[in-house]
């Protein structure tokens, strides 16, 4: 029979073995197998599939020098002196060893899973924190008294606005194209009052991949009593006063 023939069968084959092919194509299916040798052979294929692999699997001895192995791990056939490691494995049933491996599998398993649920975590609190910031400048914008007051930029390409209510303690800065920092550095925010004296109003690291950072400015004063603000770069942790260069900075 040529395959061409088969061809609108062999679809079939395997539905019908497992007696789930539609009723109406079941008469043309069994006409084809009446007279096709090799869609009878496909289908038995599939029955024994499907009437269980195990089931298709014929039974067969074990070979004879598997049952000298098996002898010779029992106890009192072990060398008592021997301390290798095949040996101590074969001291235990070999059942007691594949669950001591899937033991292990499934503990490296979970612990591959528990470092990614970390990742996730992390990244979680990432954007958490993000949507604050950014919540906290739409709020900011929102209010009558805010003004948003221009970036002077320091680094080519940075630029931005300080969403500033001067009677209140809290700023928001939005700069777009800001420089990630280094390894174990960080960005930190001064407050200069008209002394020059610098205040810390808190530390910010650029969020990877996004055009624009956010940071949240807040100030131990009202923002009038300053007379503006810098931002420099600064080993991780801040400092007690400006020691990096400067990166941008905002006249209040
Ligand atoms: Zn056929």
């Amino acid at each position: 029979m040529s395959d061409e023939r088969c061809l609108p069968y062999r679809d079939n084959l395997a539905a019908y073995a497992l007696g789930a092919l539609d009723a109406e194509d079941i008469p043309a299916l069994e006409a084809h197998l009446a007279e096709c040798q090799d869609c009878q052979s496909e289908l038995a294929d599939y029955q024994s599939v499907a009437s269980g692999l195990l089931q298709s699997v014929p039974p067969q001895a074990p070979p004879e020098g598997l049952r000298r192995k098996l002898i010779a791990r029992l106890p009192s056939h072990q060398a008592r002196s021997s301390k290798s490691y095949t040996n101590l494995l074969g001291r235990f049933p070999i059942g007691q060893v594949a669950a001591a491996v899937a033991v292990l599998v499934l503990l490296g398993s979970s612990i591959f899973s528990a470092l990614q649920i970390r990742d996730l975590r992390q990244e979680q609190a990432a954007l958490a924190e993000r949507l604050y910031q950014d919540q906290t400048a739409i709020a900011m914008l929102a209010y009558p008294s805010t003004h948003a007051l221009p970036v002077q930029a320091d680094v080519e390409g940075v630029a931005g606005s300080a969403l500033v209510d001067k009677d209140k303690r809290l700023a928001v800065l939005v700069i777009w194209n800001l420089p990630q920092v280094e390894a174990g550095k960080t960005y930190q925010i001064w407050l200069i009052d008209p002394q020059g004296k610098r205040t810390s109003g808190g530390l910010f690291k650029p969020l990877e991949d996004h055009g624009y950072t956010t940071a949240t400015i807040l100030s131990p004063d009202p923002l009038a009593q300053f007379v503006g603000i810098g931002v420099t770069v600064e080993p991780e942790g801040g400092s007690e006063g400006p020691t990096g260069s400067r990166v941008f900075s905002v006249d209040l």
